[in-house]
């Protein structure tokens, strides 16, 4: 119908094989303001249609060759067809040829002969009803397409049929085609993200209940399994009697959008070389650890970080390889703190949060949950020592070095800002002190940091200097209290400050890595010895050897209990390793192959400490270990609980049920051995049997061979 546009009046196209009445029919059309052109027959009609283009089609039933009814139902059929008003002149005055002249298309009907008066206002009101539809549907067209733009779709629901009706551009963006979309609002609700369904079920239920308009972005999942972000508005339809009739709304695919956010977000809160986050991010980080600290009465450090003399390297190569130098040096800090989760929790690790850039060559560190304070000294040193290795920046060797200052929660400051400033100006002082170390802020901290630096120093040179001992710890069969075994534990014969537990000098140990030297010492030594006492004529006991993390997840363990039992003939039986819980169930695969290994070699295996590491029971029984040893404080609590100890049985049964034999640790009275004795514990060791001892003195205390046989 558009050629109305281009024409000054409507054109009607009158087909009769009829000369007379086309011509009444002209006359009449002209007298109300169309167009007329003429068809003798049907043929001519469909060549006249493609060719003029009328607004309007009047149409004789009755003619020879194609009649009224078909060329209705050709015209209909072909593409300009489909929409144009056709009015049908029939004598036919029967009810089966009018619904016949529907069925083919017609618009309308008018009966012969024709009353010129009736038949001008029938064709001028077909002509504005065509209008009106084809406003309409343009209309509809220029929604369609403006809805594709803005990627918009919209929906109706029918809460009372429960019919959901989509518009194409919905469907699109859904992924599904028309056709295929159930229509109902349980099939839209299906393609709604899972994690989303409930909240935009409830808040379109909402709509009904409390009549308040919604407006939610949510995520909708395409066939293909991808989702995307729309934003979904919707209100209520009312009828006169304010009852909500339907549910009308609109989705718009808002994907873009929450992509510009994030960027908005990404530039405002990180920074751009490095990709750390900046300051106003950081600050706002320690501000959140605060709150948690001061709630839970944690300790928590900032670290200052101040690259020495990097302007010089900038200023020479140019800022081209300080930006790649800033990059790397990025990583690497990123690599230590990732590293400190043995000593602390950096912050919200996973997002590597913790780390910051200020800008320049300045970086920050917030670490949480420190055991010691001590620790973010470790945490300081290794970065100190990383950075200290060289840097290779297109091919070149760069050396840089780091001034780092510590200040610490709730001595040195209990806000954000007092925290920075203070870790600032001990970055000053560890510059003063010749740059490329670091500096607590306080005082005494720095004291405990240098004894430390101290103490490290010494253990270095106590191994060359053979200052370590190993006192024996007896183990005995709870029944008979006769000896069975003896725990090695190391000592550390200081020149100045005498013998030395090892909680004096293992944290150090172990922050060092020294710890795996000790361990693998202390396990020859415990070997020679125990083979020296059988040698004797001695009872055979087996001979309890602690390892450390480092030593067990290192790659010489095998080698070194391999080359001691060959070294000195011990019988493997006689060695049994101590691994704590938490050893085993980093890497649990490669644990278990480990110790299955090590179990081939005929070697003994008990969980030390056990009940302090939340292994389970169905864990336990994967590894191939012959004992568990009950933690000291399980055994403390055995006699201050009212009723006697749940946990101690618990483990014995559980231990028992797994053909293990169970060592309680820790035991110092006579009650407390009662108890384990009526409870089913099969050894204990503990002062009530006997302290730590030198070689020798346990040497005492072990049975000659014969003796034992004869009694
Ligand atoms: P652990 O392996 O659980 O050893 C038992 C510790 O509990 C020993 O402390 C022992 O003296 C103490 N103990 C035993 N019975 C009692 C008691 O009745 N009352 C009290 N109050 N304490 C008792 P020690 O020798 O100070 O060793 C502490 C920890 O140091 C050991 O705990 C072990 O984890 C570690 N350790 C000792 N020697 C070595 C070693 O050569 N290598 C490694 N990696 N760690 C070792
Ligand atoms: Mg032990
Ligand atoms: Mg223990």
């Amino acid at each position: 119908m558009e050629p109305q546009g281009e024409r000054a009046a409507p054109l009607a196209l009158v087909v009769d094989d009829d000369g007379f009445v086309r011509m009444v029919v002209r006359e009449t059309l002209e007298q109300s303001g169309l167009e007329v052109c003429e068809a003798a027959s049907g043929a001519q009609a469909l060549e006249l249609f493609a060719t003029s283009r009328p607004d309007i089609v009047v149409l004789d039933v009755m003619m020879p060759g194609l009649d009224g009814f078909a060329t209705c139902a050709k015209l209909r059929g072909s593409v300009r067809g489909s929409r144009v008003p056709i009015l049908i002149m029939t004598g036919l005055n029967d009810a089966e040829s009018i619904a016949h002249a529907y069925e083919q298309g017609a618009t309308d009907f008018i009966m012969k002969p024709l009353n010129p008066v009736i038949l001008g206002h029938r064709v001028r009101y077909m002509l504005r009803g065509g209008h009106t539809l084809d406003a309409l549907i343009k209309s509809e067209a220029r929604l369609g397409s403006a809805q594709r733009i803005a990627k918009i779709g919209n929906w109706e629901w029918r809460p009372d049929t429960n019919q959901f009706t989509a518009s194409a551009e919905l469907c699109r963006l859904m992924g599904i085609r028309s056709q295929d979309f159930a229509g109902t609002f349980d099939a839209f609700i299906q393609l709604v993200h899972p994690e989303d369904r409930h909240r935009v079920d409830e808040a379109l239920r909402r709509i009904l209940s409390k009549w308040v308009p919604c407006d939610i972005d949510h995520r909708l999942v395409l066939p293909n399994g991808a989702d995307f972000t729309v934003n979904l508005q919707a209100e209520a339809v009312f009828d006169d009697q304010m009852k909500a009739l339907s549910i009308v709304g609109t989705a718009q695919d808002i994907t873009d959008r929450k992509q510009s956010e994030r960027e908005i977000h990404r530039l405002a809160y990180f920074d751009s070389l490095t990709g750390l986050p900046n300051r106003v991010l950081f600050k706002d980080r320690v501000v959140q650890a605060l709150l948690h600290a001061r709630r839970y009465g944690t300790t928590l450090a900032t670290l200052f970080l101040d690259l020495d003399r990097f302007k010089i390297i900038n200023d020479t190569l140019g800022h081209n390889i300080g930006d790649l130098l800033l990059k790397s040096v990025a990583d690497r800090l990123a690599e230590s703190v990732r590293h400190s989760d043995s000593v602390c929790r950096p912050a919200g690790q996973e997002e590597n949060h913790s780390l910051a850039r200020l800008g320049g060559d300045e970086f920050t560190v917030l670490l949480t949950n420190l055991r010691d304070v001590q620790d973010a000294g470790t945490v300081a040193r290794r970065i100190v020592e990383s950075l200290a290795q060289s840097f290779s920046i297109e091919g070149r060797e760069i050396f840089v070095t780091v001034s780092v200052g510590i200040a610490t929660f709730p001595v040195d400051g209990d806000s954000a800002d007092v925290l920075l400033k203070n870790a600032d100006s001990a970055m000053y002082h560890a510059k003063e002190q010749g740059r490329n170390n670091f500096q607590f802020y306080s005082a005494t901290l720095n004291a405990a940091a240098n004894e430390r630096l101290i103490l490290e120093g010494e253990l270095r040179h106590a191994i060359e200097r053979e200052e370590f001992v190993v006192y024996y710890m007896p183990q005995v069969d709870l029944r008979t209290r006769g000896i069975v075994g003896a725990e090695a534990l190391v000592r550390w014969q200081h020149p100045q400050r005498g013998l030395l537990a090892p909680a004096e000098f293992l944290p150090a140990a172990m922050d060092t890595g020294l710890i795996r030297a000790i361990d693998e010492w202390v396990l020859r030594t415990a070997c020679r010895q125990n083979q020296a006492w059988q040698e004797r004529g001695l009872m055979p006991v087996r001979m309890g050897v602690n390892v450390s993390p480092s030593l067990f997840h290192g790659n010489s363990l095998l080698s070194v209990v391999e080359e001691a039992l060959r070294h000195t003939g011990l019988t493997p039986a006689c060695l049994e390793l101590e691994l704590t819980e938490s050893i085993t169930m980093r890497n649990v695969d490669a644990s278990i192959a480990m110790l299955t290994t090590l179990k081939a070699m005929g070697v003994q295996l008990s969980i030390d400490d056990f009940g302090t590491g939340y292994s389970s029971l169905s864990y336990l029984q994967r590894l191939p270990i012959d004992m568990v040893k009950i933690d000291q404080t399980f055994i403390r609590e055995i006699l201050t609980q009212s009723s006697p100890a749940p946990i101690v049985r618990a483990i014995i049964a559980m231990a028992h049920s797994l053909n293990l034999y169970v060592l309680a640790e820790g035991v110092e009275q006579e009650a407390q051995w009662r108890q384990l004795l009526n409870q089913g514990c099969d050894q204990a060791q503990g002062y009530l049997f006997g302290l730590p001892m030198p070689a020798g003195e346990f040497a005492s205390l072990l049975p000659p061979v014969h003796l034992r046989e004869a009694s």
